[in-house]
């Protein structure tokens, strides 16, 4: 059975950039590139999974999403095709919700087509859905202090659902990735 890192984009992996747009505004967080070849490396698979409503809400469409999502990779200095699979969820927070976190709906294709183990994978992510979604899942959940702010009542919640938080997303992977 394999092992995954199901992963946030927005103050994840790069800054929480409102609505981002332009592929200009692109900025990686420390350690993190670090941080997503050590995962690989590990023999974990990895998945993004980013809500994105600004498609829904006609502030961007696909190929905007696509376009910093490639700029991202290149700042890491990876490759295009480094995530095992991509998952944008387009859907306004009113409308029908297929993919939009914290539905489960990748998660469960996934485990179905790379017989993924849900224990053994993690959800990782800056707001409380990124590690519900995990947790619904069957999954592990955390959350990193690099996007939005972890208050004390998130943090309450978090204890209360045994989700770790981390400093950042190369921390979460030294404290807690062990090798295969
Ligand atoms: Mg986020």
């Amino acid at each position: 059975m394999s092992r995954a890192v199901f992963l946030d984009r927005d103050g994840t992996l790069i800054r929480d950039v409102h609505y981002l747009k332009d592929p200009n505004d692109v900025e990686i967080i420390n350690g993190v590139g670090e941080a997503l070849r050590i995962i690989k490396r590990m023999g974990y698979l990895i998945f993004l999974h980013t809500n994105q409503s600004g498609i829904a809400r006609g502030y961007y469409d696909w190929s905007d999403v696509h376009s910093c999502n490639e700029r991202m990779l290149q700042e890491f200095g990876l490759s295009a095709d480094f995530f095992d699979d991509v998952c944008i969820a387009p859907e306004s927070p009113d409308q029908v919700i297929q993919y939009r976190k914290p539905s489960i709906l990748f998660q469960q294709e996934m485990i179905v087509k790379f017989k993924l183990e849900p224990s053994n994978c993690w959800m990782i992510g800056d707001k409380w859905i990124d590690p519900q979604t995990g947790l619904d899942a069957g999954m592990k959940g955390g959350l990193v202090r690099t996007g939005k702010v972890v208050d004390s009542e998130l943090e309450k919640m978090a204890k209360a659902n045994n989700v770790e938080l981390f400093p950042d997303l190369l921390e979460f992977v030294k404290q807690q990735l062990v090798e295969i």
